[in-house]
């Protein structure tokens, strides 16, 4: 019923794109563990050199603050505050540096007003709606649709269009970020050349979650839009 008909060609959309998030999870936490393990070049920590890099773009002003959880790293336009992973915040590991010098790419995309993340800042409190609307009419939708009435399950997949296009609007802003980072950290000699392998393996990892989260949307969306077309028959 839940995969309802089609069910057999979605399950061969939806198989690769599980286990590229899959990979992506597990590359995320192995090339993060194993780079937490080795020194950068400086012998900065994350917070030392996001202050670092911050300073050296002009942008004192925004705050380094330690956050709570493991990998909850992430810059906020609204407060201009980079927020830092407490493993992040304080050790002087590549990981560290390589995460804390991103979430600066970030806020240089933001004092730059760097396009992509204009847009993403925008939308983001209809996507917020958005997702909450998807999240709660796409069952009800289904059902509906196989009864005959489409409307509900329409609304559930004009959410999911704008839910997905928030997902390919944040792959620019990462990968902006991420390449930002590792310029910034080679420019200062944070990192020496050896050790950007490592920069490049964390950052990548990261990037590659933010594909498989983007397609996973997207099949949600040929899913929807393959029940449409079948309850139409
Ligand atoms: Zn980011």
């Amino acid at each position: 019923m839940y995969l309802g008909m089609g069910s057999f060609s979605y399950i061969w959309l939806i198989i690769p794109v599980l286990i590229l998030s899959m990979y992506a999870q597990s590359k995320v936490n192995s090339n993060y563990t194993k780079f937490s393990k080795i020194r950068n070049t400086s012998g900065k920590t994350g917070a030392e050199v996001a202050r670092e890099i911050l300073m050296r773009n002009g942008l004192s002003h925004v705050q380094v603050i330690r956050g709570q959880r493991k990998l909850s790293d992430h810059y906020s336009p609204r407060t201009e505050t980079v927020s830092l992973s407490p493993e992040v915040y304080d050790k002087p590991s590549i990981s560290a540096a390589s995460i804390a010098a991103h979430e600066c790419g970030h806020a240089v995309q933001h004092a730059t007003a760097y396009g992509p993340l204009n847009i993403r800042s925008q939308i983001a409190p209809v996507v917020q709606f958005a997702s909450g609307a998807a999240s709660m009419l796409t069952f009800l939708g289904i059902v509906l649709a196989y009864r005959g009435n489409i409307t509900i399950l329409n609304i559930a997949i004009l959410a999911y269009v704008i839910v997905t296009l928030f997902h390919v609007i944040t792959l620019p802003v990462e990968f902006n970020a991420s390449s930002r980072a590792m310029t910034m950290l080679a420019d200062y000699n944070m990192i020496s050349e050896e050790d950007m392998e490592g920069t490049k393996k964390v950052l990548n990892a990261a990037a590659l979650t933010y594909v498989a989260a983007m397609l996973a949307s997207l099949m949600t969306l040929v899913r929807l839009l393959l029940i449409r077309g079948s309850s139409r028959d």
